[in-house]
């Protein structure tokens, strides 16, 4: 895997769509799940190879800060590019620089979201049990590891993720599950193994199926494709989580 290092000018991107701000720190993801996107959003970094290159805005943290001071966000969305507690993260240390940099800002009130699949993010509960408006999201698509396997293959256990939501939520973090995509599933077990750890929930299908469509063919999951199997899980999911 290649790594390329660049020195960025800007670091909080604003989605009209979403009404939101980002911040990713790198733009790649060694995650490398089979229903990814973001390789999509990567165009404008000129002669990126999404499956085998990571981007690395060494200076994120010091372009975050003047950011924040100039565009004073109201909602950061962590990340879009990449799992910000990818395994290169352990090496860099750019999301904790991150959250160092937010935390410069206490009357801002700055509301932020991290999403990832990683237990790396335990490294930074003593930042996160600082933060007054921080989220801990996990994504969990699942409650099957061998489906984890096929879709997620580099990515932390779901048994290692529910347990970083349990942590975080015993350290009075908030936290947040997001189920999306839908993966062929138990609805009923997944809600079970969530529902003690999490104070929001976020469910959407599959997009883009038909980059996964060759993959449910070749471990006989055809039928967790339909749309029928997604709205009667999505249905079922909300039925159990919010009781
Ligand atoms: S964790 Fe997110 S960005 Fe990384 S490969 Fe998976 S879907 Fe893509």
């Amino acid at each position: 895997m290649r790594v390329r290092e660049i020195q960025v000018k800007s670091a909080l991107t604003f989605s009209e769509s979403k009404r939101r701000y980002t911040l990713s720190p790198y733009v790649g993801c060694t995650n490398a799940c089979v229903y990814c996107y973001a390789r999509d959003y990567a165009r404008r970094y000129k002669g990126m190879e999404w499956e085998s290159e990571i981007i690395v805005k060494k200076n994120i943290d010091e372009v975050l800060r003047s950011d924040i001071i100039r565009k004073k966000p109201g909602y950061v969305f962590m990340s879009t590019m990449c799992d910000p507690y990818q395994f290169l993260e352990e090496r860099y240390k750019l999301t904790r620089k991150c959250l160092e940099v937010f935390l410069e800002f206490p009357l801002l009130e700055i509301e932020l979201m991290v999403l990832t699949k990683s237990t790396l993010v335990l490294r930074d509960l003593d930042l996160f049990r600082e933060m007054k408006r921080a989220t801990v999201g996990l994504t969990v698509t699942t409650d099957d590891d061998e489906i984890r396997k096929i879709f997620e293959p580099s990515a932390s256990s779901i048994e290692e993720r529910i347990g970083v939501l349990r942590t975080f939520k015993e350290n009075g973090v908030r936290t947040c599950a997001f189920i999306s995509p839908i993966l062929p599933m138990n609805p009923e077990r997944l809600s079970r193994m969530l529902k003690p750890y999490v104070d929001c929930v976020f469910i959407d299908d599959m997009h883009y199926r038909w980059r996964v469509r060759e993959r449910y063919e070749r471990y006989g999951l055809s039928w967790a494709l339909k749309d029928e199997y997604f709205e009667r899980t999505r249905k079922k999911l909300l039925e159990l989580l919010q009781k």
